[in-house]
């Protein structure tokens, strides 16, 4: 009996299956882990973090700000 060699290289059915790469650090992300996606771009839960707050230092929120700070004073 032959031993097909393309076996081995075909990975087991329980293996994670790697869906996406993220954007910004490039980390795998495997089927079934979070992940976000902003403009057809994935990101990785750690870096999710870090483009809103890269995004939130340019948002005019002033507005939102002086609206929260009413409700918290009363
Ligand atoms: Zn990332």
């Amino acid at each position: 009996m032959q031993i097909d060699d393309r076996e081995y290289l075909t990975p087991p059915d329980n293996e994670a299956i790697k869906v996406y790469e993220c954007y910004l650090c490039d980390t795998p992300i495997y089927e079934g882990e979070d992940c976000y996606e902003i403009d057809n771009l994935i990101y990785c839960e750690e870096c999710i973090d870090k483009h809103f707050k890269m995004i939130s230092e340019k948002a005019d929120i002033s507005a939102d700000l002086a609206d929260l700070e009413c409700h918290d004073i009363k």
